[in-house]
């Protein structure tokens, strides 16, 4: 693609919500903490421990399992931040339709007073294979057996003038918290009669029908609040990559006045001109740009060399959830590549919370020498298509042959008849899941 080829969309205006820059570039830079104080912290007794890397949907529901299964294990759960933010169902905040991220956030406390988990509010910056060692912004401390839950980062090297700054310009939205509240912000900040553009990635990334599902739910806040405004969604994707009859329909039936879905893939942004180049696509005056750049396996994965040779995602074993390249550490949710025969397990917290599930039997049958147990899990998620109304796909995966295979799918009713009782389906699946992961 000559340069000459491309067109530019263009933000006008200020980007409103500005005020969130130092918390996110704060995080940002947290991220490149070196290996701190060789000091060890937490020195390991006689018992045997499992060090749990990453307090999100995944990360949580194993520490937990490890200790339900067998209380004379040590879990020491490492999260850097002090609460959790869901992003399942931050697409309703960003559209409005939550007064706060309350619902979203999760403490830890009652997974140390409930389990006896030992949590751990720190930066892992290093992992060490060969010595079992794990090097912390705290400190060094040691494991019997690692599991690894560091959920996604962004590889951001094939957008063109991409910075730590650009987020803050181009929010993506796609880490629930100080970024859902920027894109939001930015939405309400908007005249009526602003355009809003959703720049979304190539498969595979963290939640295929995410996109999809912010794509309504922005158009359904633009149709009641500011009417005159429209959305345009670019997919790097040739064609929509989940739910698609469902998500049609409603583009179709609910937003046909201000909803337009564009094939496009961003290349380059300018941070100081406000300007997004998306190849083949017309000049475009728009107000708010939603940025969401690829993705790959969070950024201690990638530095620990648990990735596989495009540096992407972490190849492991279909069963125990073992890496390929290193012994006795785990990798699981959005981080894995797990070996599928067709479609591959969905990026999702769903996801996440059945593989760590299993991962956790699996780590503790290892620790006491008992045969592991092939998976059979199910991934279920729902997306909002309007304010009153959600839609699900349903998969049940088993191992077959070594590897993960669909064995069974359900899909909502295309005519939406299902939709206001789904919407309470997944609300529900959100508080007991969120339950689940902090008590
Ligand atoms: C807009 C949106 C909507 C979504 N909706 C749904 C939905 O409806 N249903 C669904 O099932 N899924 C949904 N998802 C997907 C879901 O959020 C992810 O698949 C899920 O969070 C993956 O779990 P994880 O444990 O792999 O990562 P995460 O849940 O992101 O957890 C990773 C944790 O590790 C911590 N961490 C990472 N690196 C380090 C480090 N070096 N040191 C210390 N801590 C570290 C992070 O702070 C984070 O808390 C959605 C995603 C988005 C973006």
């Amino acid at each position: 693609m000559t340069l000459d080829r491309r067109n530019f969309i263009k933000l006008l205006g200020g980007a409103s919500g500005l005020a969130l820059t130092g918390q996110a570039v704060a995080q940002a830079k947290s991220a490149a903490v070196s290996a701190g104080s060789a000091a060890e912290i937490m020195p390991k007794g006689s018992a045997r421990r499992v060090v749990v890397i990453g307090g999100g949907y995944g990360g949580t529901i194993a520490a937990k399992y490890v200790r339900m299964l067998d209380k004379s294990i040590e879990v020491v759960l490492i999260e850097r931040n002090k609460e959790f933010v869901s992003c399942p169902f931050s697409n309703f905040y960003i559209a409005g339709l939550m007064p706060d991220m309350q619902a979203l956030t999760i403490k830890y406390d009652k997974l140390a007073s409930n389990h006896g988990i030992k949590m751990l509010h720190a930066e892992v910056t290093a992992i060490d294979p060969a010595a079992k060692m794990v090097a912390t912004s705290q400190g060094r401390l040691a494991y019997d057996r690692l599991i690894v839950s560091p959920g996604i980062d962004f590889m951001t090297d094939g957008i063109e003038g991409y910075d730590a700054q650009t987020p803050e310009i181009f929010p993506h939205a796609w880490k629930a918290g100080p970024q859902s509240a920027l894109l939001r912000k930015q939405l309400q900040a908007m005249k009526d009669g602003g355009t809003v553009a959703i720049s979304m990635p190539l498969m595979p990334f963290r939640c295929p029908p995410g996109p999809y599902e912010r794509a309504c739910l922005i158009a359904s806040y633009l149709k009641k609040h500011k009417p005159k405004s429209k959305l345009i969604l670019l997919d790097a994707n040739p064609d929509v990559v989940s739910k698609k009859p469902l998500f049609v329909k409603a583009w179709k039936d609910y937003y046909k006045d201000n909803f337009q879905y564009i094939s496009g893939q961003a290349t380059k942004v300018d941070n100081k001109t406000r300007t997004l180049v998306i190849d083949n696509f017309d000049d475009y005056k728009v107000e708010v740009i939603n940025l969401i750049p690829p993705q790959r396996a969070g950024n201690i994965a990638v530095a620990s060399d648990l990735t596989d040779d495009k540096k992407r995602w972490c190849p492991v074993d279909a069963v125990s959830l073992e890496s390929t390249r290193h012994k006795d550490i785990h990798v699981l949710g959005d981080a894995t590549l797990l070996p599928s025969d067709g479609p591959a397990m969905p990026k999702s917290g769903y996801s996440a919370n059945s593989q760590a599930k299993f991962c956790a039997i699996n780590v503790v049958a290892l620790m006491n020498g008992k045969p592991t147990a092939a998976l059979s899990a199910i991934n279920a998620c729902y997306s909002g298509v309007s304010e009153t109304e959600s839609v699900s796909v349903s998969h049940v995966f088993k191992l077959v042959g070594g590897k993960i295979k669909v064995t069974a799918t359900a899909v909502s009713p295309v005519d939406f008849s299902l939709g206001k009782i789904e919407k309470a389906y997944g609300e529900s699946w959100l508080k007991n899941v969120l339950t689940e992961m902090s008590t």
